[in-house]
């Protein structure tokens, strides 16, 4: 395979993208090294990894704050790339709690751009977001849509971390740096062996529809059906797991194989289609069979009426799309959360 023993440091590799993302490069003929701290995963998913894919990844428990385990971590292994996932990732809780996420979502990227300029390893992959974007003026956003002022000091980790590696990139010959911002992440490996593991109370739709379809939440709470959509309630571009995995491994093709036209690239990771809050939901009872307990409530403070990607860029550069099905999606969110009940 054309990838075979080319090595790729997954930083929050335990995680839910990180987890999906290292099947895929698994898959892909390349080896991965996962470092974690595991504050918001759990080890067992290593073995859902070996399962998927017959090969466990190296795993080393660090904390990538700590430059000197972090730095160990170099020292050990012979990577060129990088792909950062490490992060707090809770909009509501940045805001109580701004300084735990400045601290752990930056000093965790800056030590690991540090070490990558430092040890002359070349390509870091940064997981952004669509929060970037905000309420944008038009849609679908393109990758030149201006960013708005951030919402909440985790969008701000986000639009600052991209500064930190566009600035690197440009400073430190040989540094390339590709931002992802990523859309709606949802469903879970259609094996049921990993996915989405949300501690206490979901706030994000699907493990909330997931987990009320399971008896674990009363009743689904639909935050305002009183905005400019065409049924009322926000559009997202809800994005497949395994899809937005692939598009990793596009994204270290490119870099590996000295494809990159510039030293810093940005892609939207979406599908490119909106999608109504309550036309998932429906969508979710539809193909699993099911009914599911859910009620109109107010708006969310925060929450913007509409945003999906223009993906144009992502499909003819990258040579990367999503082609799983959001009735495949589904079924496989619902299969993950009984693999969780049993
Ligand atoms: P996740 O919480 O499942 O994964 C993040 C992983 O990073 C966890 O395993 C956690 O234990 C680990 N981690 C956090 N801080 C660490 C540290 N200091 N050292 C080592 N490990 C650390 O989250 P996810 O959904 O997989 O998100 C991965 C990345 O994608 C994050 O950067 C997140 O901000 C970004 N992102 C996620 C979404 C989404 O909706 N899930 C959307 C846009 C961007
Ligand atoms: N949402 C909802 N009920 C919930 C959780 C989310 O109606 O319990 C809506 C939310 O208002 C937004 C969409 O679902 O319009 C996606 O929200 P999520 O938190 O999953 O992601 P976001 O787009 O906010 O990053």
């Amino acid at each position: 395979m054309a990838n075979q023993h080319k090595t790729v440091l997954v930083s929050g590799g335990t995680g839910y993208i990180g987890s999906h993302t290292a099947v895929e490069l698994i898959n892909a003929g390349y080896d991965v090294v996962i470092i974690d701290n595991l504050v918001n995963s759990e080890i067992y998913s290593l073995d859902g990894i070996e399962k998927i894919t017959g090969k466990r990844p190296a795993f080393e428990k660090v904390d990538t704050c700590d430059m000197g385990a972090l730095r160990r971590v170099f020292e050990k292994y012979a990577f060129d790339s990088v792909i950062h996932f490490a992060a707090h990732k809770a909009v509501g809780e940045s805001m109580d709690e701004p300084l735990k996420y400045y601290s752990n979502n930056l000093v965790s990227f800056m030590n690991t751009v540090e070490l990558m300029k430092e040890f002359g390893r070349p390509n870091v992959l940064f997981s952004s977001s669509a929060t970037v974007y905000g309420n944008a003026d038009t849609q679908p956003v393109t990758e030149q849509t201006p960013r708005k002022p951030a919402e909440s000091p985790y969008g701000n980790t986000k639009q600052i971390a991209e500064d930190i590696l566009r600035d690197c990139t440009r400073a430190y010959r040989g540094l390339h740096g590709i931002a992802l911002r990523y859309f709606n992440p949802i469903g879970a490996h259609p094996s049921a062996l990993i996915g989405e593991l949300p501690r206490g109370v979901p706030n994000n739709l699907v493990p909330y529809i997931t987990q009320t379809a399971a008896g674990i939440r009363k009743e689904l709470s639909i935050f305002g059906d009183d905005y400019d959509t065409p049924d009322g309630t926000c559009l997202r571009d809800f994005i497949d797991i395994v899809d937005l995995a692939k598009a990793h491994v596009a994204t270290i093709d490119r870099m590996t194989q000295g494809k990159m036209e510039q030293d810093y690239e940005i892609f939207n990771v979406g599908t490119g289609r909106p999608v109504s809050v309550l036309e998932l939901v429906k969508g979710f009872e539809r193909v699993n069979n099911l009914k599911l307990p859910y009620r109109i409530t107010g708006r969310r403070q925060g929450d913007i009426p509409a945003v999906w990607a223009d993906t144009t860029r992502a499909n003819e550069v990258l040579g990367w799309k999503a082609e799983r099905s959001l009735d495949d999606t589904l079924r496989a969110a619902w299969a993950w959360q009984q693999h969780l009940g049993k």
